[in-house]
């Protein structure tokens, strides 16, 4: 029996020598193993922007927040269809979330029902999308309503390096964007994650507040730093940097991978009552961090048992928010469909072609 892993990060061989290096100069803190990762991040067509690095993806969604200056006690639109976190940093800035329903074809934000929100609440001052799986929502009608109702949009893009939205990667688009370098996404560090702002004054005044506010541009002998605002600890360290910076060589080959991986999971799904999740529009290209599919509600748990008891693991991608015992309301029947027919199924790029065969004809036998 074969056995296949939902996630396999693969820490280029490289690293080695190079976290070696900088235990042996004795500095593992924020420093500039941290400074050269976002430089080459700013570089990167699937990323780019005025990088922060921070200790994670909650943490980037945080400091978006925070630096964009959505006042606490507002509201804030996120999807139903998306990890807590998106959620939780709404609610520990002090605002509240209003849920969005989504479209079950992309898993994304239902730009219509945001629309609607906006006409029923008057104190919305942002909206927070998420590019469900790396395929991208609609991003440049988003930013057209925020325009005209004066909303700050925060991408969450933890899943999104490498998307592409008609024809454009995400950094043609003057939003915030946050990312997460979680042990599961598409540069796993452990635990890590930047914001990438538009502008370099933001990106310095989120540089301060990631340590706390500590300034030591000014530091003389009696005085090593100033403080002008409290800030978080949020830091990168550079040991989470080296990481990064070893799998940015690979990356568009790894992305590639992974789009081919998906395209012949599709092939193979089509005409049979999977219904795969991706883009809809020839011009969209996931950034393929995950792959889910669709399955009849009654179906998809003995699919996932079945599957796990062949040896492949999968994951439920998402429970829509609304389900928590923690109180997030929202009129979102699409994403609690979405949320009892979805599988998310291995994407790495570690699979090989026998592997995706075995999966389709594993999950398709089990719905048969
Ligand atoms: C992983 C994830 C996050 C949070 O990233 P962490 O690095 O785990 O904090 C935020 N949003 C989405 C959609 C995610 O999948």
């Amino acid at each position: 029996m074969r056995r296949i892993k939902m996630y396999q990060p693969r820490v280029a061989a490289e690293t080695l020598p190079h976290l070696q290096k900088i235990f042996e100069q004795g500095w593992i803190g924020l420093g500039p193993e941290t400074a050269l990762f976002e430089n080459e991040l700013s570089k990167l067509p699937e990323v780019g922007g005025h990088i922060v690095g921070v200790n994670s993806g909650t943490s980037a969604l945080r400091l978006a927040l925070h630096v964009s200056g959505v006042q606490p006690g507002t509201s804030v639109i996120v999807p139903a269809n998306t990890f807590i976190s998106t959620a939780a940093v709404v609610v520990q800035h002090g605002c509240r979330v209003l849920l969005a329903d989504i479209d079950v074809n992309t898993g994304n934000i239902n730009v219509e029902h945001v629309r609607q929100l906006l006409q029923e609440h008057s104190d919305v001052k942002a909206v927070i999308p998420v590019h469900y799986s790396g395929i991208p929502c609609e991003i440049a009608e988003i930013n057209m309503i925020a325009a005209d109702r004066q909303l700050t949009v925060i991408e969450d893009c933890a899943h999104a390096i490498g998307t592409v939205h008609q024809m454009r990667y995400l950094r043609d688009y003057d939003n915030v964007r946050a990312y997460s370098f979680h042990a599961t996404k598409m540069i796993p560090v452990g635990e890590g994650g930047c914001v990438s702002f538009p502008t370099s004054e933001m990106a310095d005044r989120a540089r301060l507040l990631r340590r706390l506010g500590i300034d030591s541009s000014q530091a003389n002998w009696s005085s090593p730093y100033e403080i002008e605002e409290i800030g978080f600890k949020y830091n990168m360290n550079d040991i989470a940097a080296v990481l990064g910076r070893s799998q940015l060589s690979s990356l568009s080959e790894r992305i590639e991978r992974r789009r081919e991986i998906i395209t012949r999971y599709v092939q193979a799904f089509s005409s049979t009552n999977v219904r795969p999740v991706v883009p809809i529009r020839s011009t969209d290209k996931t950034g393929a961090f995950a792959f889910s599919v669709r399955v009849a509600a009654n179906l998809r748990d003995q699919a996932r048992r079945h599957l796990a008891g062949v040896g492949v693991q999968t994951d439920v991608y998402f429970k829509s928010l609304d389900s928590f015992r923690v109180g997030l309301q929202g009129n979102v029947p699409e994403a609690r469909r979405f949320s009892q027919e979805v599988i998310s199924l291995p994407v790495h790029d570690t699979l090989c072609d026998d592997d995706v065969d075995y999966i389709v004809d594993h999950l398709i036998g089990a719905i048969n």
